[in-house]
């Protein structure tokens, strides 16, 4: 992994996805647009790779899940429903000599992490202490400062919960002083009030004025499905346990969006709704937590690299939650969301729309409003998981160095590069010819400018997985040799047996067996 700078973690990921068509800044020659990003000609590859990767893994491996595309748009009283026109709100605080502004339940999280460090801190100097006879267990519950900081932590969790329950504002200010938590950027404890914001984007639909009526752009893509409920249940005659599955994009006007691709105002999110018999809830929460991480550490990002972290603050809706945090170049933070919704959302549907949302069990010959697993991963955030851990800065042994992007084989934007080792003697007509065959199989590209080192670091920096090498040898013996981007190895292989050799490495499939 390349050295980080401390201050901005994030920088060499932004550079580089910028130089190599991942991402670039929204509308850039008007200075771009805050929290807004454009995918590329690499980005949208590697962004398409990883919505085919969850969309096979949930809809075509699962028999009873079915997928379905709704609108951005939908009807008001959907968000009223939902909770969202009164519930979505982030309490914000300013400081007032840096004028930054804030979210006041992360400035208080980000307290907490920092007591969390300090207990983390004391682990490891005993663990290099007692060395082999170590318990870390015993020791999280002996050690007197360890236990003085958990007591400590566990008591601004308890407060800072019921204050965002009650929507206490003056609490949650006053936690914030009690906590002497300062503006980073000023330094100051100089803060405004503590003051309600709702994340929804709103607009206006219909031309005249008579006709206006404020609709929204949807947060979440989960109304969407909830909505469609019956619609999906009936025509395709599912049965309980069923689930919907939905990309799409949402929107929030998040006060924070720092974070380039981590925190947008718009984003993409991949959404699956699984609709259960109530009871059976508890048992497909937690068989839906070890199927999404078993999807995730499939990819091999490195296993050490997710947490699952459980909600304290639970949702207006939900029942249980927790998130899969993955460990970004700013600290483990939430990629997934599982949450047990409840019946919550189809109960609250019928109640504002007067349509019953139920399912009629022939079994027990009843009906009854199903719960609700819900899985919800942002696109962008696996995005940047994927694109910066897979940046390595290699030292190579003859002494000169190398950026690769170590993406997983399945998921890179392109497949094969197709070189001519010289731009003449036939040897680019003789790769165009390779290129025409390999172009249905895989996403393939022709390179003939610079020379062959230049061009496989390219490559390497965009995470080619092979570079097939055309040289004078193949005009005579239809011979190519097959370079692989982790090994650096080269292989002299036949031209008959290159869809084969790649495939077999480079296919979302055998992602799939491996599930
Ligand atoms: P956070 O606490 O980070 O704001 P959240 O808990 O509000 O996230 P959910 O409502 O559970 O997020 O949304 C599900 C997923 O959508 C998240 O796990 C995340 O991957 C993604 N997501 C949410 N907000 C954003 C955003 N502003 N930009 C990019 N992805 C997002």
């Amino acid at each position: 992994m390349a050295k980080m700078d401390e201050n901005n973690p994030l920088k060499h990921i932004i550079a580089h996805a910028k130089e190599y068509g991942f991402i670039f800044p929204s509308s850039e020659i008007y200075d771009g647009l805050s929290a807004t990003y454009d995918y590329g000609q690499n980005g949208v590859q590697l962004k398409n790779n990883i919505k085919e990767y969850w969309w096979k893994a949930m809809v075509q491996m699962h028999e009873n899940i079915v997928g379905i595309d709704t609108a951005i748009f939908m009807h008001p009283t959907t968000w009223k429903a939902s909770g969202h026109v009164d519930a979505f709100n982030d309490p914000l605080i300013d400081n007032k000599d840096s004028k930054k502004r804030y979210r006041a339940d992360t400035l208080i999280e980000d307290a907490i992490a920092k007591i969390e460090a300090k207990i983390n801190k004391e682990v490891e100097k005993a663990a290099k202490r007692f060395g082999d006879s170590f318990d870390k267990e015993q020791f999280l519950a002996t050690n007197p400062r360890v236990l003085q900081n958990q007591g400590k932590i566990d008591g601004i969790n308890a407060r800072l919960k019921k204050a965002t329950d009650d929507a206490d504002f003056a609490d949650l200010k006053a936690l914030i002083e009690e906590l002497e938590i300062a503006c980073p950027v000023s330094g100051s404890k100089n803060w405004t009030e503590v003051r309600q914001f709702n994340l929804m984007f709103s607009t206006e639909l219909g031309a005249s004025a008579e006709e206006t009526n404020t609709i929204y752009l949807r947060p979440e893509t989960a109304q969407g499905i909830f909505v469609n409920f019956l619609n999906v249940q009936k025509s395709g005659r599912m049965k309980i346990p069923f689930g919907i599955a939905q990309i799409g994009k949402a929107f929030r006007n998040e006060i924070i969006a720092r974070q380039f691709i981590f925190r947008m105002r718009e984003f993409e999110q991949m959404e699956m709704q699984f609709f259960v018999k109530p009871g059976d809830d508890q048992t497909w929460y937690e068989k839906w937590k070890e199927t999404r991480i078993k999807w995730h550490k499939n990819l091999g990002l490195g296993e050490e690299n997710y947490r699952f972290h459980d909600h304290l603050n639970l949702a207006h809706y939900a029942k249980a939650a927790c998130d899969i945090e993955f460990n970004f170049p700013i600290g483990f933070k939430e990629l997934e969301g599982i949450h047990s919704r409840t019946d919550f959302d189809l109960k609250s549907h019928e109640e504002h729309s007067g349509k019953k949302l139920q399912f009629f069990d022939n079994d027990d010959n009843q009906s009854y409003v199903p719960f609700v697993i819900e899985t919800s991963i942002g696109l962008d955030r696996m995005f940047l998981a994927v694109l910066s851990s897979s940046y390595n800065n290699e030292q190579l042994e003859d002494g000169s160095e190398r950026v690769v992007l170590k993406i997983p084989y399945a998921l890179a934007p392109i497949k094969v590069a197709v070189l001519p080792l010289v731009n003449k003697d036939g040897l680019p007509e003789k790769a165009r010819g390779i290129i025409d065959e390999i172009k249905f199989d895989f996403q393939a590209q022709y390179e003939a400018k610079d020379s062959i080192g230049k061009r496989y670091r390219r490559h390497d920096a965009i995470g080619t997985p092979y570079c097939v090498t055309i040289d004078h040898q193949t005009l005579e013996d239809d011979t190519v040799t097959l370079r692989d981007r982790d090994t650096m190895t080269q292989e002299r292989i036949s031209i008959s047996e290159l869809t084969i050799q790649i495939e077999n490495h480079v296919s979302i499939k055998n992602l799939l067996r491996q599930l």
